[in-house]
């Protein structure tokens, strides 16, 4: 780790309520359905605590919706249906005694296609999750944390001079980087990444990987990518899912991302990292 990246300062001058460390997640026998199409069945997987975990797997096998249920936000989905556990150290976020406030905060999501609010200064969308869960704080404070956040997500250098000007402005990279910033601002314990490079050319590529690689010391990852090298590149654990024909999606295999893409134990497994699918 680099000495001279600022860390994003200890829990209490961003978040009274947030404990400062990094956290495991872990699904337990998760099914899941839209209506009557059961679309995860009992998928369990435990994330660990200051790790990259990477869930790969042919498209409409479940990633995306096994990552929004890791942050509730498969509730927004009015079909949608749930049995498991989602444990976030220990604690389920689905306990009905637990505010959904308190779950979204603790877990940031960055998505496929870079969603900055357009018109928003960049520093305003890295403030912009502050209001959302209701944190005041000073303006000294604010600017600190506009700085953090915006070094951790790997963009402060191109910014600084013009932290006023639009997000949308910036480059496709560059706003995904933004995005990644915003999520920081809150302080969150994990980070869901669905397909984050998706969009983007390869330089910007390469940068949000260096950028998750640093991140990974304070914030647990949990990305998902169709980007076999990447998945190589940066995650520690991986999980493959696949749905067979007209059946949920499941997780075939799951462990150690250099064993699991050397010797891979399942021949489904081997053939989807090798690119045979
Ligand atoms: P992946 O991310 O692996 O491509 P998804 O989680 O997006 O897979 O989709 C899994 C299955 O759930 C697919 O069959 C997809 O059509 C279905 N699905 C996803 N989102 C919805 C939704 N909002 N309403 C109904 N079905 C959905
Ligand atoms: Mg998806």
């Amino acid at each position: 780790a680099s000495t001279d990246v600022p860390r994003l300062g200890p829990a209490t001058s961003v978040d009274p309520g947030a404990p400062d460390r990094l956290a495991e997640i872990e699904a337990r026998d998760i099914t899941a359905w839209f209506g009557d199409h059961k679309v995860l069945d009992r998928v369990s997987l435990t994330m660990a605590a200051g790790g990259i975990t990477a869930l790969i797997g042919p498209s409409g096998c479940g990633k995306s919706t096994f990552l929004r249920i890791l942050n509730r936000m498969h509730e927004l989905v009015p079909s949608a249906k749930l049995a498991g556990e989602v444990l976030l150290d220990g604690e389920d976020i689905y306990d009905p005694g637990k505010r959904l406030i308190d779950a979204r905060r603790s877990i940031g999501m960055v998505f496929q296609k870079p969603n900055p609010f357009p018109a928003m200064s960049i520093r305003e969308n890295v403030l912009a999750g502050l209001k959302l869960t209701g944190t005041r704080m000073r303006r000294t404070d604010k600017d600190a944390l506009v700085e953090a956040c915006l070094v951790k997500g790997g963009l402060w250098n191109e910014v600084k001079d013009r932290l006023d000007a639009p997000g949308g402005g910036l480059s496709g990279g560059q706003q995904q980087r933004l995005c990644i910033a915003r999520s920081l601002a809150i302080r969150p314990r994990v980070l869901l990444m669905d397909e984050p490079c998706s969009a983007l050319d390869p330089t910007s590529t390469r940068v949000i990987e260096e950028t998750m690689l640093e991140l990974a010391q304070e914030v647990t990852i949990v990305i998902v990518t169709h980007n076999m090298q990447q998945a190589a590149r940066v995650s520690d654990q991986c999980a493959f899912f696949l749905a067979s024909q007209g059946q949920p999606g499941v997780i075939v295999e799951h462990g150690d991302t250099t064993a699991m893409f050397q010797s891979p134990q399942d021949s489904r497994t081997c053939d989807y990292v090798n690119g045979r699918f």
